[in-house]
């Protein structure tokens, strides 16, 4: 096992969160009494180049086959992060009709589709061929496949280079690191720029958020890892925006490395926020999976707590963070019934490893749970605002990260 991007073989733990299923692997009810395919679930630091990284299990064409049951559109903060972000870009960087756009797993099109709607040409690239259909039926063109050189430089041929490659929350789950960056150099027109958005290390850290680990996820990322991974491969990384999303996520901006840019104030403060935290020295890296355990605990603790009580405690958000939570702590459907969710692709499946049914939200007026506990604790405020209805029975909402919270 060596390390994925510098191949150095100075590998410590991070932290070991057991084993568990793929967290988007929802069960069928056929399939409840069958057994699930577990995985480690541990993770890494490379002494040499600091990335912190999962250890390989699964190749990448199982986990987002074309079963992945994850739509961006599903969520309105994130979409309308993206109209945000689209347009910001397209007065930063003067996009027109006579340009091009290349997002790397652009989902359902939940993003492109504000390029479209500004007559500005754009291509999708993404591999799950469910979520890329959707896009394709709303007119936005998607290669079905996984981005890397072998895309970059067919595109390339065909003089498809881009003037903006984005990617959110792309950069963390290829395994294939080097490929990838590696591929963006190539599809890159000269003056063209990147942007990338992954969530920070620093706030995984000092959040405590463990739970954004996940078996999708391979690396990652401080502001310092990812521009020497870029610097690399000839980009480099010369502005950084911080963001709300996902917890504390950084937004890159990256360019051609012969093109001469200084970098900006923000990029110095963020470099220097993660330097005051030792993030660029391994010492900075240790005693994480302590803090993860004591959140375990608490969460543990509190359910038995009011299960004893006879209280009905249910769920909100079938997301990939209660997964790894429940699964940590070991939580199955006696103690939590039912969890709600948005997306009639989850509805009528169970939770992976913990077999907690995902149920629409009426569900809530029927039970009317004591406790609802937000797994998405990113959406805490989108959440209860929803779900406020629910305080004419006096139920109370849960978070479990950064510390047990009740609502
Ligand atoms: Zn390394």
């Amino acid at each position: 096992m060596n390390c994925r991007f510098c191949n150095s073989d100075k590998l410590h733990v991070f932290i070991d969160l057991g084993m568990s299923p793929p967290s988007n692997s929802f069960v069928d009810f056929e399939n409840l009494q069958n057994s699930e395919l577990l995985f480690p679930l541990k993770i890494n630091i490379c002494e040499d180049c600091l990335l912190v990284q999962a250890e390989e299990y699964k190749k990448n064409n199982e986990i987002f086959d074309d079963n992945y049951l994850y739509f961006s559109s599903y969520s309105e903060s994130w979409l309308k992060h993206s109209e945000n972000y689209v347009e910001m870009i397209t007065q930063k960087l003067s996009l027109s009709k006579d340009s091009f756009v290349i997002e790397i797993a652009s989902n359902d099109g939940y993003l492109l589709q504000y390029f479209k709607q500004k007559n500005i040409p754009c291509l999708g690239v993404e591999p799950t061929k469910n979520t890329a259909k959707i896009a394709q039926d709303k007119g936005i063109e998607t290669i079905t496949d996984f981005f890397g050189v072998e895309i970059a430089k067919k595109l390339s041929t065909e003089n498809r280079k881009a003037d903006l490659i984005l990617g959110n929350n792309v950069l963390a789950h290829t395994p294939y690191i080097n490929d990838f960056v590696e591929g963006i150099k190539i599809a890159l027109k000269p003056e063209g720029i990147c942007t990338f958005e992954f969530p920070h290390i620093l706030n995984l850290i000092n959040k405590n958020q463990f739970d954004t680990i996940y078996h999708e996820h391979f690396s990652y990322f401080s502001l310092y890892t990812v521009t020497e991974i870029f610097k690399d491969h000839g980009l480099e990384i010369f502005d950084v925006e911080e963001l709300n999303t996902h917890g504390g996520s950084l937004r890159v901006f990256g360019k051609h490395s012969s093109n001469e840019t200084n970098k900006t104030e923000t990029f110095q403060k963020v470099w220097n926020d993660e330097k005051n935290m030792n993030l660029h020295k391994l010492s900075g890296y240790l005693n994480f999976e302590e803090k993860a355990l004591k959140v375990k605990k608490d969460f543990i603790e509190f359910l038995e707590e009011k299960s004893k009580q006879g209280r009905k405690i249910a769920a909100y958000g079938a997301a990939a963070k209660g997964n790894t939570l429940l699964n940590f702590s070991e939580v199955n459907n006696e103690i939590i019934k039912f969890v709600v969710d948005k997306s009639p692709y989850k509805q009528g499946k169970y939770l992976p490893g913990s077999k907690i049914p995902v149920v629409d939200e009426k569900m809530l007026e029927i039970e009317k749970p004591d406790y609802i506990i937000i797994f998405p604790w990113n959406l805490e405020e989108e959440i209860t605002k929803q779900l406020s209805y629910v305080r004419t029975w006096n139920a109370k909402f849960v978070v479990a990260i950064p510390k047990l919270k009740i609502i």
